[in-house]
């Protein structure tokens, strides 16, 4: 989601006039697009900010910007302990940071021309007020973040009160972009190259219930679902990630008559423990969750399912822990994303007595992570030899002489091959080897559609 944001302030620079560059020192505005989830993002972005000071001495014109969560749920705070910093933009405001860094860099560098050793201070910008249809301007990529396989946008905010949970502060209510418009970017998206689209919402299978009527019986989830699907040229459509709440059967059966959605949710169970998903304020209880997984594999005998998890919750006792890890074994999940316990400002859980200490959640960390890892591993293995369907999206970030690509279940398969050939085309694969991450693979040529 993040990600998505930053390529959209990209884009107002670049229609601007500016360039993006991956050069801090060469760079006019550096700003950094931050995550409040769990303390460890806000540390980085703090300590990244913080060494910027020295920068700052070289190039006095440059302008420093916080943008996102923590902006929001900092505000003007942060210039107290950051003095070089010069705009703070909350989660609403995107579509203005462009207009705020432009306007100090237009008069530092006039002011430049009179004295160039003047250092700037006192015009700082701090806008995290709350902006109606903010939802709406999150629509624009650059040419460079279209890649075959790309995220849409397509509501902001969160209605819920997990107590561990810093989302709602800091991305407000909840509020849907109307079909016609994601419709219109996905199309968009599709005559650019795209062959796969990933909607975002923080629980997008609650899309537009405040704001859209159901239609014979379907959710507005569902209805977006069947409107994108209807795109001539998109290939596959992702969503994530869906709620136990509102996870109903009209989404269930979707995936029995869509076939462009592809086979995995990524569906955040938290905690295998009932007293723990009240404590957390999640009002689902395990079976209900496990209920939706068998459904779903019901509807689609493929389907890949990961998780998120979170471990050390105060108050979280062994056998609480312990129904969590059953959980996983009986579910088999394809992937964990196993968190650490992370006290948040202004959340109930924050004030919960019984917070566990890091020993603690360092153990079930490592406990939970060596059984998902089993069986990740041996999901994997016996994948060895057979032949996967693949979108290549482009070079593998970890040796750019390799491809990489995704079979419908998401799991990463990297091969050989030419990327002018190959990339953007979705093609079956035999696959060779394997870790508990990645697939490796060899393109069955004939198979590669033009
Ligand atoms: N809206 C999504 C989750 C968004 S946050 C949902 O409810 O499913 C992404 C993940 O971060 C969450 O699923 C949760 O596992 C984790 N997370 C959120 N707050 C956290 C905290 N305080 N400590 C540790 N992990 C947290
Ligand atoms: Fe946070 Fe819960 Fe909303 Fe997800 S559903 S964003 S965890 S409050």
């Amino acid at each position: 989601m993040n990600e998505r944001d930053s390529e959209q302030v990209a884009q107002m620079f670049t229609e601007g006039g500016y360039t993006v560059t991956k050069d801090e020192f060469e760079a006019d505005a550096i700003l950094v697009n931050t995550c409040s989830v769990r303390d460890q993002a806000e540390q980085k972005a703090l300590g990244k900010m913080g060494s910027m000071v020295r920068h700052r001495q070289k190039r006095p014109h440059v302008v420093y910007g916080f943008m996102g969560c923590m902006a929001q749920s900092r505000g003007n705070e942060l210039f107290d302990n950051i003095p070089h910093l010069d705009v703070v933009v909350g989660t609403q405001k995107y579509h203005k940071v462009f207009e705020y860094v432009d306007s100090i860099l237009q008069t530092r560098m006039e002011r430049r021309m009179d004295d160039l050793k003047l250092t700037y201070k006192g015009d700082h910008i701090c806008d995290i007020d709350e902006e109606k249809d903010s939802q709406n301007t999150i629509k624009d990529h650059t040419v460079e973040s279209i890649e075959p396989a790309t995220f849409v946008s397509i509501m902001q905010g969160c209605n819920m009160k997990c107590s561990y949970c810093i989302v709602p502060d800091t991305r407000g209510r909840e509020r849907g972009r109307p079909i016609a418009d994601i419709v219109e970017e996905c199309k968009d998206l599709v005559a650019r190259g795209v062959k796969e689209v990933t909607l975002l919402g923080q629980i997008v299978n609650l899309y537009g219930r405040t704001e859209f009527p159901k239609v014979d019986g379907k959710s507005p989830f569902v209805q977006l679902l069947e409107a994108v699907h209807a795109i001539d040229g998109l290939e596959r459509i992702r969503f994530t990630s869906p709620h136990p709440i509102g996870y109903r059967d009209d989404l269930v059966e979707a995936f029995t008559y869509l076939p462009k959605l592809c086979s995995h949710i990524h569906f955040p169970m938290q905690s295998g423990s009932d007293r723990i998903l009240k404590a957390m304020r999640r009002p689902y209880k395990n079976e209900k969750f496990v209920e939706i997984i068998k459904k779903m594999k019901a509807a689609r005998p493929d389907m890949a399912i990961t998780t998120d998890i979170i471990v050390g919750f105060p108050g979280e006792t062994e056998e609480d822990f312990m129904d969590t890890l059953n959980t996983v074994k009986e579910l088999e999940f394809d992937n964990c994303f196993v968190f650490r316990y992370s006290q948040r400002r202004n959340t109930p859980a924050a004030d919960m007595l019984e917070q566990h200490s890091e020993k603690t959640k360092e153990d079930r960390n490592q406990r939970l992570l060596a059984v998902v890892n089993e069986i990740a591993q041996r999901k994997n293995n016996a994948l060895v030899g057979s032949v996967q369907e693949v979108l290549c999206t482009g070079p593998s970030k970890n040796n750019p002489n390799t491809l990489t690509s995704r079979t419908p279940q998401n799991k990463i398969v990297i091969m050989e091959g030419n990327p002018d050939r190959l990339v953007g085309k979705i093609m079956k694969v035999r696959i060779d080897e394997c870790t508990g991450f990645t697939l490796y693979g060899t393109p069955i040529i004939e198979s590669i559609e033009d």
